[in-house]
């Protein structure tokens, strides 16, 4: 078989769940059986509606604006763009198109072409394409703040805790964000996070939830802890602990948030595996006095259920009022 009939054949056959497939093939063909990945990367882009939404939404703001302002023939009517009394010769364009060119080059020359489009991370520095794929998989393609789709606008990775201003580029700091949210958060961003970062550290000496020398740990990560409750309602009752002393549930901040999640799903795939006979669980919050609170350190209660450990559960959390739990 000759290299055409195999890639005819391959084509035609070819299943498809995405664009991907016969794009990469076009950019292989277009470069004689060679592509980088750049280059099938930039043809991807210019089906991806979202980027060019957003591209849409940056010519209105920023060069339209900007360059209207001096240049008093530039006029928008709607979404397109004109200049009044355009009457040059293809010279002419040839010249002037010549000269942008000459400005990029210079300006591409000066920045680096790594840092040219830098101001969209506001958190100077770049983050990788890998870490970007890891947070947007982790978001399952929403917008971790309003929850739109990716397909409807573009989610960027966003610094939870700018760099710029000491937060670290780790996974827990990062968070998908849609355009819009992402811009407004922006207009906080002269906020003093130094503050915020070192309330992490925040401990409480009378608070035996922060003295974790003295609880048993099974599990932790960088801002929250899961231990074993002393005084359990099943066995291996587990409370899910956030490291930073805050009274209730409501004070947590995003990333925390996030690592709570992570450990409560850590801990129960852990007591699922061991325990055969756990079959459910109540996750449970108690959240100020009259809410039965009395250890005023957040914590989350992970209580592993097993079938016939009560004569009727049914109803659940809503036995706390004895009438109330059958409905
Ligand atoms: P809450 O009533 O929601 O504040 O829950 C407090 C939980 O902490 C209860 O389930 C107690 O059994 C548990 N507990 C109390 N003292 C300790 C301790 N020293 N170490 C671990 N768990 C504790
Ligand atoms: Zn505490």
């Amino acid at each position: 078989m000759t290299i055409f009939s195999t890639l005819k054949s391959y084509i035609s056959e070819m299943k498809m769940s995405h664009i991907y497939k016969p794009l990469m093939l076009i950019e292989l063909i277009k470069g004689n059986g060679k592509a980088s990945g750049r280059k099938i990367a930039k043809s991807f882009l210019d089906y991806d509606e979202t980027q060019i939404d957003y591209y849409r939404e940056i010519v209105k703001k920023m060069p339209f604006n900007y360059i209207s302002k001096s240049l008093k023939e530039l006029k928008r009517e709607k979404e397109n763009y004109y200049i009044e009394a355009f009457n040059l010769t293809k010279e002419e364009k040839g010249e002037l198109i010549a000269l942008c060119n000459k400005r990029l080059d210079e300006y591409i020359d000066k920045r680096g072409i790594k840092n040219i489009l830098s101001h969209r991370s506001k958190s100077l520095g770049v983050i990788s394409g890998s870490i970007k794929y890891e947070v947007l998989k982790r978001a399952k393609n929403r917008c971790e703040l309003c929850g739109i789709e990716s397909s409807k606008k573009a989610l960027e990775v966003d610094h939870i805790h700018p760099r710029s201003r000491g937060g670290k580029d780790e996974l827990l700091n990062y968070q998908a964000l849609c355009y819009s949210c992402n811009a407004s958060k922006g207009n906080k961003d002269n906020q003093d996070f130094r503050d915020i970062l070192k309330t992490y550290d925040d401990r409480s000496d009378e608070c035996i939830f922060c003295d974790i020398s003295k609880q048993k740990i099974i599990l932790e990560n960088k801002l929250v802890v899961a231990i074993k409750d002393n005084y359990p309602i099943t066995k291996d009752h587990y409370l899910i602990v956030p490291k930073r002393h805050i009274q209730t549930y409501f004070e947590l901040y995003q990333p925390e948030l996030n690592a709570s999640n992570q450990l409560l799903i850590e801990t129960k795939q852990i007591l699922m595996k061991k325990d055969k006979s756990i079959e459910g669980f109540n996750i449970a919050i108690n959240s100020g006095e009259v809410a039965g609170q009395t250890i005023f350190h957040c914590h989350i209660h992970l209580i592993p259920r097993r079938r016939g450990d009560v004569k009727d559960p049914r109803g659940g959390l809503r036995g706390i009022f004895k009438d109330k739990q059958i409905y």
